[in-house]
């Protein structure tokens, strides 16, 4: 994505107008004219921005440019689920995955170049962790899903629903509210009517549970709010979703029902990988009821998927819906996630990438010569 100039991809409104004001002397609405140009007509040229003055065309390709990630390869499912491997640099690698519903089409997306989170049953833990993705690299993914589902309705001549993105979602690679200094501007442009103009009921961020800054977030910006919760209690967690050992379910859940209160929202889907014989006994079930009856809450219960090495093993479909029933007996709503994408190793927990470890260079560092920035994959 390097370039000449600034990359306006991904730039907030505000920044936009500061930046045709100051670098180019235009108006305001300049920025506004230039947003539609790149978000709702997928503009990466200036060139092709008719209704905007010659010279002015000019004077842009002079100090800035639109880039996008380069895609790397493209997967379609059976279920017409599709994944894009796209390039952020020489050696690095992210997924981002668009899922087709007769009533929406979801984009998932991915927040930085591998995960740090560490938990023990998401593929993309073992891929380590890379960096941060930039603005642009995160607004980037939507940018290129819309040209690819246009050109393959195009192609199909049948633009249906079904192949438009309604609904965006951050539960590709990485954990987005360790990556918040980007991901709330991309947020940004997401909802703004002059971006993607999704509602903010359509945005959703998922954590593994970062309780600083979900309290931060509920300042600054107005999305759905999932949780990775995946125990009811903290000794099965902190073996789950190490960062509980940091931030543990009482203060997790404190951070969500301040997070529904400041953002006057609805409820929080809390995310529940079904793990055999690990989390998905009837008395997993109960404890779950007991700590969510009476909240504001939805339990939205994700079969497993694997991947290579791993140790654990999907639920049987009995103990899902059992699951599911002990908790609606209790009045939690729980809902079962349809697992979508599988066999482009498209599904919840598979999204690997090509990630270089920085942990593992760290540590190369110091046990030399064993270990080498092993590309994993
Ligand atoms: N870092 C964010 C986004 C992760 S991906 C978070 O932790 O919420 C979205 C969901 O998929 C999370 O709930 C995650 O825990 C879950 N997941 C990870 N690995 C999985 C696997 N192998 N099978 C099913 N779900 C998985």
């Amino acid at each position: 994505m390097a370039g000449k100039g600034v990359n306006l991809l991904g730039l907030p409104r505000a920044e936009l107008e500061t930046f045709v004001a100051e670098r180019l002397g235009a108006k305001p609405f300049r920025a506004r004219q230039l947003m539609k140009w790149i978000y709702r007509r997928g503009a990466a040229d200036f060139e092709a921005m008719t209704d905007l003055a010659r010279d002015f065309r000019a004077q842009l390709a002079e100090v800035a440019r639109i880039s996008v990630p380069e895609i790397v390869t493209e997967q379609v499912s059976r279920d017409g689920t599709r994944k894009w491997m796209l390039r952020m640099d020489e050696t690095q690698g992210i997924e981002t995955v668009f899922i087709p519903e007769p009533d929406r089409g979801t984009l998932c997306i991915s927040s930085q170049v591998g995960c740090a989170m560490d938990c023990s049953f998401c593929s993309t833990a073992q891929q380590g962790f890379n960096r941060n993705l930039s603005v642009a690299e995160i607004v980037g993914q939507v940018w290129l899903a819309h040209r690819e589902l246009a050109a393959a309705g195009a192609a199909q001549a049948d633009p249906s629903p079904a192949r438009s993105i309604t609904n965006i979602v951050f539960m590709g690679m990485g954990e987005p509210l360790a990556n918040y200094r980007n991901v709330v501007p991309a947020m940004r442009i997401f909802l703004d009517d002059l971006g993607y103009d999704v509602s903010r009921r359509r945005v959703t961020l998922s954590t593994s549970g970062l309780v600083p800054q979900i309290y931060k977030l509920a300042q600054e910006c107005n999305v759905a709010l999932a949780v990775s919760l995946h125990a009811p209690n903290d000794e099965l967690r902190n073996e789950l979703v190490p960062i509980n050992r940091k931030h543990p379910i009482s203060e997790l859940l404190a951070a969500c029902w301040h997070y529904l209160e400041a953002q006057n929202g609805r409820s929080i889907t809390f995310e529940y990988v079904m793990l055999a014989g690990i989390n998905d006994k009837p008395e997993h079930a109960r404890e779950l009821a007991r700590l969510l009856a009476g909240k504001p809450a939805k339990l939205n219960l994700i079969p497993f998927n694997g991947f290579p090495g791993t140790r654990y093993r999907r639920s049987p479909a009995a103990a899902i819906l059992n699951f599911r029933d002990i908790l609606n007996e209790y009045g939690v709503i729980a809902t079962i996630r349809r697992t979508r994408g599988d066999d482009i190793d498209a599904a919840c927990g598979q999204l690997a990438g090509r990630v270089t470890d920085r942990t593992l260079v760290r540590l190369g560092a110091k046990l030399a010569p064993v270990s080498t920035a092993a590309e994993i994959r």
